[in-house]
């Protein structure tokens, strides 16, 4: 679904993950639960931005109102690893200079999205990971969490799940392949695009990955241009999805260079990179994109996608399933 609106001074766009959510498998409560918390992080990145604060400021405050919920799978309620612990990645990009800060890895910390912040603000460098980002972390008077502030029975039970069915296939088993799709397990990665009112635009993603992630696996959301990019010439993109799909398609690059180079209009390029890109390489997932007249495309290929959007003189709207569009 896409939003083409007219030119609005500001606007602003969140997701909290793609994935097999549907219908018949939520309660009325959980789905209560979702809508409000997308709301609630809507209203935090509108408010700022209707006080003229930058889309830098709006993302990253946005996004942290998913990750301080257990729901998404970010901050608290960030996934397992194999190990049992939490990894975490993040990413945010300023569209207006092209300057960037990433995080990946990282164990201790409670808003990833305000570190990949500090990296772009304060380093000479754009992507740092694990105990050198949380050196990073501490030497700018960040505080390391306990890793047992992450913990959620539900990723808990997730991971049992997923190593139980590796031990039944006697194989590692990864992402599609060890995704329950009875259950409304999904990607549930939180992200958020704005456009402030200097016309400035901002995109930013935070995740602890996939359940089951091995190797110190990194993902899509800290890798510039495939789950995050921005550039006021064209776009502001955060997805969410398969992370390795999503760095073969180089997806939210793709969104920009299909804007920029073939003239697409925004919804038709993001449409078409999720479809034609991500999709033809067998990748599932999803994507929000802004562009500078405020326009925002939300496209996704899985069978559910958690989104949200808001621009003056409209109430927020929410949507979880691919009917809510309809
Ligand atoms: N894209 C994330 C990853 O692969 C997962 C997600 O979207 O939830 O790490």
């Amino acid at each position: 679904m896409d939003h083409a609106t007219t030119h609005v001074p500001f606007a602003i766009a969140v997701h909290g993950g793609a994935g097999a959510i549907r219908k018949e498998k939520m309660t009325p409560e959980k789905e209560t639960q979702y809508q409000e918390r997308l709301v609630a992080s809507l209203q935090v990145g509108f408010e700022l931005l209707d006080s003229g604060r930058s889309a830098i400021d709006a993302v990253c405050k946005a996004v942290n109102v998913m990750e301080d919920s257990p729901l998404f799978n970010a901050g608290i309620g960030a996934v397992y690893t194999h190990d049992g612990g939490h990894e975490q990645d993040a990413c945010v990009m300023d569209g207006s200079n092209l300057a960037v800060g990433a995080v990946a890895g990282v164990r201790h910390i409670r808003n990833p999205i305000d570190l990949a912040r500090l990296v772009m603000q304060d380093s000479p460098h754009v992507l740092l990971c694990g105990d050198g980002a949380e050196q990073f972390a501490v030497l700018h008077g960040m505080s390391l969490e306990e890793t047992s502030y992450f913990d959620t029975k539900h990723r808990r039970t997730q991971l049992d799940k997923a190593i139980a069915r590796e031990e039944e296939q006697g194989k590692v088993l990864f992402g599609d392949g060890n995704l329950d799709h009875s259950s409304d397990e999904k990607y549930g990665t939180v992200g958020a695009v704005a456009m402030d009112r200097e016309g400035n635009l901002a995109a930013a993603t935070s995740t602890g990955g996939m359940t089951n992630k091995r190797w110190m696996r990194i993902g899509d959301t800290p890798v510039i241009g495939a789950g995050t990019y921005a550039n006021n010439q064209s776009c502001a993109v955060s997805a969410t999805g398969h992370g390795e799909f999503i760095m073969r398609s180089v997806l939210a690059f793709e969104v920009h260079a299909l804007m920029t180079y073939k003239g697409l209009p925004l919804a038709e390029a993001a449409r078409t990179a999720v479809n034609d890109r991500l999709g033809a390489i067998g990748g599932t997932g999803g994507l929000i994109a802004i562009n500078s007249r405020g326009q925002i495309a939300l496209p996704f290929n899985t069978p559910g996608m958690y989104r949200g959007w808001m621009v003056p003189g409209c109430e927020p709207s929410v949507g979880i399933y691919r009917e809510d569009d309809e």
